[in-house]
């Protein structure tokens, strides 16, 4: 155990990671927290998740865990993870091992009592790092100096770390693109650029799954230009390589600016071109999921108003499309403005934004019953009878009610 200590321990504290870790430490074995929840305890950044490893085996913390009344899931078990549900919180527990062979997709893995070792099958150094329910840290592999140092390296020789499991390309950006500072460690990303091509071995899914979180990070504008850089941009996104990511930055400071939500899609959106057979290729290659695929479809199909669209026009557009859309597109327009062009020239965007992201939808007050009551005939008249009225009252900008419709 080392000195180093963590900035933040309350999310230590809590009862249910405590009553975890102390069922899976008694009678001589030992349980401790790695990950995420370590590496962001060090540096004082909020924790999410909280995974656990154990020398215990998978049988036997579920066993122990299920005797003291906790939910287990056995999520992952052949690689050795399980699942404790406390309270409605998650912790996955994983088993101390090495893997003793591996594909570049799969492990078969060896379940062991060596904490080195255990680090040692780990992705980076600053992924290798442990600590006990008071919160000592163990360090194993000198990960707390490059976390600090903000170094994403990986453990041992980098190509051979990457032959494991290709995934490992795409995690190194996306740990650069959270925690990294200055230039990708070179090996590291002379590596990613060699190996780049056998990304296409792994499932859709993992890829989509870590390059959403790489999206999400407070600034990916780097990690997103050194994977360009190194090529591994297009072979992940094909759709991006002519367009480029040149709006990232703008985007950025745009989100910045307007105080929006880190949102990976819109991320996703700044580096695709505005056209429906490329977005339709990359929902279906990625297999993203019918939401994300409809959000992107919808904004490929939203025009972008201008600075002579009259309020009524907006809202026209707003009502026979989709609000989100256009928030999007709205928000292209401003990262490009900010790119490209003085932010002087944006305030009309943005009060457009703000005029999208306040409406509501509008219920329109006539029904085929209020058409029958006042003598109107039930048939696909009626239907066509409707849409003539519904037309005049969006032309009213919503404003006709019920009565002055039926007058019409
Ligand atoms: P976060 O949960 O914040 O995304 P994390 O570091 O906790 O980050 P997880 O995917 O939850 O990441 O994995 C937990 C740990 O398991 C990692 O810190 C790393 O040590 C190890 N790990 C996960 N995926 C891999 C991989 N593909 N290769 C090697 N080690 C991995
Ligand atoms: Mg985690």
């Amino acid at each position: 155990m080392s000195d180093i200590t963590l900035k933040d321990k309350s999310w230590l504290e809590s009862e249910q990671l405590q009553l975890v870790l102390r069922i899976l430490g008694r009678d001589g074995e030992e349980a401790r927290v790695n990950g995420g929840a370590v590496r962001n305890a060090i540096l004082g950044e909020p924790i999410s998740d909280v995974d656990l490893s154990s020398t215990l085996l998978p049988e036997a913390a579920q066993a122990r865990l299920e005797a003291e009344g906790i939910k287990v899931v056995p999520t992952g078990i052949e690689h050795g993870t399980i699942t404790a549900i406390v309270d409605g919180r998650h912790f996955e527990i994983t088993t101390l091992r090495e893997d003793i062979e591996t594909t570049g997709r799969h492990a078969v893995v060896k379940f062991g009592r060596d904490w080195e070792r255990d680090a040692l099958r780990r992705d980076l150094t600053m992924n290798a790092l442990y600590c006990d329910g008071e919160g000592n840290i163990f360090d194993p592999l000198g990960g707390h100096e490059d976390l600090i140092a903000r170094r994403v390296v990986f453990i041992g020789e980098a190509e051979e770390r990457i032959r494991e499991d290709y995934l490992r390309i795409l995690r190194f950006f996306r740990f650069f693109a959270w925690y990294g500072s200055m230039r990708p460690d070179a090996a590291g990303l002379k590596a990613c650029a060699r190996l780049k091509q056998e990304i296409s071995q792994l499932s859709v899914e993992r890829v989509w799954s870590e390059l959403k979180k790489l999206l999400a990070a407070p600034d990916p504008a780097r990690a997103l230009l050194w994977m360009r850089t190194a090529g591994v941009l297009t072979v992940v996104l094909p759709e991006s390589e002519k367009w480029g990511i040149d709006l990232v930055p703008g985007l950025l400071r745009m989100e910045k600016e307007l105080k929006w939500e880190n949102d990976p899609l819109l991320r996703l959106i700044s580096i695709l071109p505005k056209l429906g057979e490329k977005v339709a290729d990359l929902t279906k290659r990625l297999r993203l999921s019918g939401k994300e695929g409809e959000r992107l479809v919808a904004w490929v199909n939203c025009p972008l108003p201008n600075a002579e669209t009259s309020k009524n026009e907006f809202d026209k557009l707003l009502y026979s499309g989709d609000a989100i859309a256009m928030q999007d597109t709205l928000k292209m327009e401003l990262a490009r403005i900010a790119t490209y062009e003085d932010s002087g020239l944006a305030g009309p965007i943005k009060k457009l934004l703000v005029r999208a992201i306040d409406w509501q939808r509008p219920e329109f007050p006539i029904k085929g019953r209020d058409l029958i009551a006042a003598g109107a005939e039930a048939g696909p008249e009626l239907g066509k009878e409707l849409s003539r009225l519904e037309a005049i009252w969006v032309d009213s900008d919503f404003m006709l009610d019920k009565v002055a419709l039926l007058k019409a």
